[in-house]
């Protein structure tokens, strides 16, 4: 679904490349997650594959075509909900319709309605962005990604901003969607037990530079619970990841 081959990639105002020979792929329906410290590259991996940002070498393929060649823009969530506040709730999930083209309006209504439901928000659509709480903002960022018709969804720690409590719910909210939408999703956090509760795979980041993503599967199917975050290999998979993380730090 998503092949980094041999990419490279670096800021002007760097003098190094922070992206460096980095190769991985992702397989058609599975759920990954990138963890790594801070500042270590891992949303210059996702501007990449949106073509926000050029590599300076290698190639990026999605679908098994280099994204050079690629008109569409695959579904990318970012950590702030960015949603229009001039725009209606509904408005505002209904915008990749309208870049798309070619819905007629009562098209874009049917659609609109129905993603608004399966996330949760059927009466809410008339409201403004405001007037939803941080949870449900998400939950309309989300519907918006899902309406840009792409398989692969790109999440860049969609939930960090929220209330514990709040992110609780919105990551087995996000499995319920990812059963039921079957699309690959490619998920950021820094949250280790986060990316061990949603993912199939869990690629672990060190530097900057990145240079290559450490892969471990999460040996735990699904559905999940909290209770399978209590698991001897996931709680030993986690003590390793941690590891991991801690020995980048200063
Ligand atoms: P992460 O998402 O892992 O926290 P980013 O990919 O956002 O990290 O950024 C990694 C590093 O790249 C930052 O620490 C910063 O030094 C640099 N960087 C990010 N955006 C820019 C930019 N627009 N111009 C120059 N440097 C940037
Ligand atoms: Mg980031």
């Amino acid at each position: 679904m998503l092949i980094f081959d041999n990419v490279t990639f670096q800021y002007e105002v760097e003098d190094f490349s922070i992206i460096d020979h980095l190769s991985f792929h992702i397989t058609e329906g599975e759920f990954v997650s990138i963890i790594g410290p801070s500042g270590c590259g891992k949303s210059t991996v996702f501007r990449l594959v949106n073509r926000l940002l050029e590599p300076k070498s290698g190639r990026i393929l999605v679908g098994g075509k280099s994204i050079d060649s690629q008109k569409q823009s695959f579904g990318y969530m970012p950590q702030q909900d960015m949603l229009f506040p001039w725009r209606s709730v509904a408005r505002n999930v209904r915008l990749p319709l309208e870049i798309r083209g070619g819905f007629s309006n009562s098209e874009m209504d049917r659609r609109v309605e129905q993603t608004l439901t399966a996330v949760g928000l059927e009466n809410w659509g008339g409201k403004s962005p405001k007037e939803l709480s941080g949870g449900m903002r998400q939950r309309a960022a989300f519907a918006r990604t899902v309406l840009t018709g792409s398989n692969l969804l790109l999440l860049d720690e969609p939930f960090s901003a929220l209330d514990y409590l709040t992110r609780l719910t919105m990551r087995e909210w996000l499995l319920k969607q990812w059963e039921r939408e079957r699309k690959t999703v490619f998920f950021i956090t820094h949250d280790v037990e986060e990316a061990l509760f949603l993912s199939s795979r869990v690629l672990a980041a060190e530097g900057p530079p990145i240079t290559h993503l450490r892969s471990f599967e999460v040996p735990a199917g699904y559905p999940r619970t909290t209770g399978t975050l209590q698991e001897p290999a996931i709680l030993s998979l986690k003590e390793q990841l941690i590891a991991m993380l801690r020995r980048d730090m200063p």
